[in-house]
C-alpha cells in the first residue's frame, strides 16, 4: 500500500484516538486547574463509531493504535472496545497509555482482549509527592497496575516519566531501578508546554542532556540505541554502561517533528495533525450524516496531505516562549487541552 504522505513526506503511520476526557489525577504539567469545560457527552464517539474511524486509518497506512485521554481507563468495558479494533483490517498494534490507577482489576481482561502493550505513567515513588503533585492519594493503586500488568503477561510495559525540576528531578535513578527491577523501560519525558501546561516556566523543564547525565553517573557511559527499527518512535533509547536501556523524549529541547507520522483524533471525533496545532478537523458529524469509508478516507487523505505542522520544532525556534494557550483560551476550545488531545 503507498502511504498517505504529507507536505513534508511524513507518511501516517500511527494515530491516537482518545476515549475520555475526564481523569482521575490531576497532573500539574497536564491539568493544574481546579475546574474544566468539558467535552458535551452526546459528542463522544461510541464504540461503534471509534471503531470505524480506526478502520479508515488503519486502511491509509495507520496500523499503530493507541488509546489514550484524558484516563482511558474510565471509559467502561474498554476491553470491548480493543476486540473491536483488534481484529480490523490493517491494524497492526493496538496500545494503551493510562495512569495505571484503575489498571490493577482490568489488566486482565485488556490483555485477554488483545491489547498489545501499555504504557503507564509514573512519576514518583513517593505516595506524598503524588498527593501534591497529581491531587490523588492513589500511589499503591498504580503500582498494584504495574505489577497486575506484569501478571496478566504484557510484555515491553513502559513506563512514563515527566520530569519537573524541582519536583522529581531527584528521582530518576530510584525509577529507572524501580523499573528495570520489573523488566520495564522506564522513559523520561521532557516537561512541554503543550495546551493546558498552564504552569509551564522554562526553569522546571529537565532537559534530555540533564537527564542523561545523571544516568550515566549511576548507569555507565550512554549510547544511543536510538529509534532502530523504528525511526517514527517519539522516545530516544539510550543504553548506559551496565546495561540499563531508557528512553529519553526530548520534545522541549529537541522535538522530532521531521519524522512524526501520527495523527491524533479526540473523544468527540476532531482530527488533529500535530500536538500543537490550533484547529483540527471533524470527523464525527460526516461520521454520523453517514460518510461511507471511502468519503472519511478522502478527509483523512486530504487532511494529512495539507500537513506542514512542526508544532515542537516552531516553539523551539521562538527562543523565548511562554505558555502556549491562555486560560481562556483553553475555555473556549477544550480541545486545546492535552488532556483532551490525548499527549
Ligand atoms: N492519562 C493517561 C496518562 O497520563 O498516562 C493518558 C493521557 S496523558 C495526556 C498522556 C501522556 O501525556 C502522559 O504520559 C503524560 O505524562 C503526558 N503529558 C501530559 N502533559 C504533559 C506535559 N505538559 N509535558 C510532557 N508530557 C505530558
Ligand atoms: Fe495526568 Fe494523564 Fe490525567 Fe493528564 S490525562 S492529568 S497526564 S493522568
Ligand atoms: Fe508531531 Fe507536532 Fe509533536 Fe512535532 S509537535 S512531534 S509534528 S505532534
Amino acid at each position: 500500500m503507498k502511504p498517505v504522505l504529507d507536505r513534508l513526506q511524513r507518511p501516517l503511520g500511527a494515530v491516537r484516538i482518545s476515549v475520555t476526557d475526564r481523569c482521575n489525577l490531576r497532573c500539574r504539567y497536564c491539568m493544574p486547574e481546579d475546574d474544566y469545560a468539558w467535552l458535551p457527552r452526546a459528542s463522544l464517539l461510541s464504540f461503534e463509531e471509534v471503531t470505524r474511524l480506526t478502520g479508515v486509518f488503519a486502511q491509509l497506512g495507520a496500523g499503530k493504535i493507541r488509546l489514550t485521554g484524558g484516563e482511558p481507563l474510565l471509559r467502561r468495558d474498554l476491553d470491548r472496545l480493543i476486540a473491536m479494533v483488534k481484529v480490523l483490517t490493517g491494524v497492526r498494534e493496538v496500545a494503551l497509555t493510562t495512569n495505571g490507577l484503575l489498571l490493577a482489576p482490568l489488566a486482565a481482561a485488556l490483555k485477554a482482549a488483545g491489547l498489545d502493550r501499555i504504557t503507564i505513567s509514573l512519576d514518583t515513588l513517593h505516595a506524598e509527592r503524588m498527593t501534591a503533585f497529581a491531587k490523588s492519594s492513589r500511589h499503591a493503586d498504580v503500582v498494584a497496575g504495574i505489577d497486575a500488568a506484569l501478571a496478566a503477561g504484557f510484555t515491553g510495559i513502559k513506563l512514563n516519566t515527566v520530569v519537573v525540576r524541582g519536583y522529581n528531578d531527584d528521582e530518576i535513578v530510584p525509577i529507572a531501578r524501580f523499573a528495570r527491577s520489573r523488566g520495564i523501560e522506564p522513559r523520561f519525558i521532557e516537561y512541554m508546554d503543550v495546551g493546558g501546561a498552564t504552569r509551564w516556566r522554562s526553569e522546571e523543564v529537565f532537559s534530555r542532556g540533564e537527564v542523561i547525565a545523571v544516568l550515566e553517573r549511576a548507569f555507565g557511559p550512554a549510547e544511543s540505541v536510538s529509534r532502530i527499527g523504528d525511526r517514527h518512535a517519539p522516545a530516544e533509547r539510550v543504553r548506559f554502561g551496565d546495561g540499563l536501556v531508557a528512553g529519553v523524549i526530548a520534545s522541549t529541547t529537541a522535538p522530532f517533528c521531521r519524522d512524526c507520522d501520527r495523527a491524533r483524533v479526540t473523544a468527540d471525533g476532531t482530527l488533529f495533525v500535530c500536538l500543537y496545532a490550533e484547529h483540527g478537523v471533524d470527523l464525527r458529524e460526516p461520521l454520523r450524516q453517514g460518510a461511507t469509508d471511502a468519503e472519511l478516507a478522502g478527509l483523512v487523505t486530504r487532511t494529512w496531505e495539507a500537513r506542514t505542522d512542526r508544532g515542537a520544532e516552531a516553539r523551539v525556534a521562538m527562543g523565548d516562549r511562554g505558555i502556549l494557550v491562555p486560560l481562556e483560551g483553553l475555555r473556549a476550545d477544550p480541545r486545546r487541552e492535552m488532556h483532551v488531545r490525548g499527549g
